[in-house]
């Protein structure tokens, strides 16, 4: 058994009905693992003895070791882990002070494939494990006194294609008895994909919700984003606008604008007009190159252009710094030929 991916109810069920262990050893055991992080049940000096030497033949704690670090000049960090099949997946650390946010992948590869990604050019290999994603996470942790303060599911992979993965580690990142980050601190991107948001808003947690839009017109959307031909604008807003009613938490909607694409006055239009109704606010982001794709980064004075447009209709727009984009950690950049970070 792979305990690491065990949230709190499950733990409690599997040691008191599979190990006969009386139900207070759940409290013990989950804060061993999620608060203090160890990686052998022998260091768990609470637990007697002979229940220690039984999960240790039955079950173990997963951890995963870094393969590679490399730090960016804005202290932007990016872990490469090896997984056990041999998969490499890339997580990255932002520092931000007072903040500290951890950005994580949720699948080897993804299969979405949109076209100014890096992860998605590399195509799917795998989903994560819940204990995988967990893992990566403590790998962060693990590495800095600092405390994390932010989780962001934007590495690797469409965070809502691996939802039951998802769901558990949202449920074990955001319980109080370990590592114990709020969900109004956590926050999921996606693409948007059929079924997707409406399996988030199901969940108890406010999570933060961040959707990568890059393109309010239909066919501009299509050519980056190419999901977005099976769940068309339309359909994404009715889903954002029922994710803002439900949590009554407003969501982000993010954009990345390339030269040529979607930074003329008509996208800038189209996208006041998509998040007029919306409570949101709109994260501008101006693309990062990666090798093989013709993609360009527009000029400065296009994109302040494109957000003086925006202004008038649209007061919460933030141009986004690009953390890490000097050792291939930033915004769509992760993946298999930059050995970065990618994605939504
Ligand atoms: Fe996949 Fe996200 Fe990259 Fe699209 S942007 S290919 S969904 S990782």
């Amino acid at each position: 058994m792979k305990v690491t991916a065990l949230t709190f109810g499950e733990l409690k069920k599997w040691i008191t009905e599979e190990l006969g262990m009386k139900p207070y050893g759940a409290q013990q055991l989950f804060t061993w693992i999620h608060l203090r992080r160890v990686t052998s049940f022998h260091q768990m000096t609470d637990i007697s003895l002979s229940a220690r030497n039984r999960l240790d033949q039955v079950s173990e704690i997963t951890s995963l070791d870094t393969c590679d670090t490399i730090t960016a000049d804005d202290g932007t960090v990016k872990y490469s882990f090896k997984l056990d099949d041999d998969e490499v997946i890339e997580s990255v650390l932002i520092p931000d002070p007072p903040r500290l946010t951890a950005c994580i992948s949720t699948q080897a590869g993804c299969r979405f494939g949109c076209t100014f990604c890096q992860t998605g050019r590399g195509g799917f290999r795998r989903d994560l494990a819940t204990d995988e994603i967990i893992a990566q996470l403590y790998g962060l942790q693990n590495s800095t006194d600092d405390r994390i303060s932010n989780v962001v599911f934007m590495g690797m992979g469409e965070p809502l294609d691996n939802f039951p993965a998802l769901r558990d580690a949202l449920s074990i990142i955001s319980d109080d008895r370990g590592i114990c980050i709020g969900a109004r601190k956590i926050t999921v991107s996606t693409v948007g994909i059929p079924g997707g948001i409406e399996k988030l808003m199901q969940l108890d947690g406010q999570y933060g919700l961040a959707v990568s839009l890059h393109s309010a017109v239909e066919s501009t959307r299509r050519k980056l984003v190419p999901v977005s031909r099976i769940l068309p604008l339309r359909e994404l807003k009715r889903d954002l606008m029922d994710y803002v009613s439900r949590k009554g938490r407003r969501i982000t909607l993010e954009y990345c604008l390339i030269a040529g694409i979607n930074d003329s006055a008509e996208e800038a239009d189209a996208l006041a007009e998509f998040a007029d109704d919306i409570e949101c606010k709109i994260n501008l982001l101006v693309y990062n190159p990666v090798e093989g794709v013709p993609y360009k980064r527009p000029n400065m004075e296009t994109v302040n252009r494109f957000m003086h447009r925006l202004y008038p209709r649209c007061q919460a727009v933030t141009l986004r710094r690009s953390r890490g984009s000097d050792i291939a950690a930033a915004c769509g950049q992760l993946g298999p030929a930059a050995r970065g970070t990618s994605s939504n």
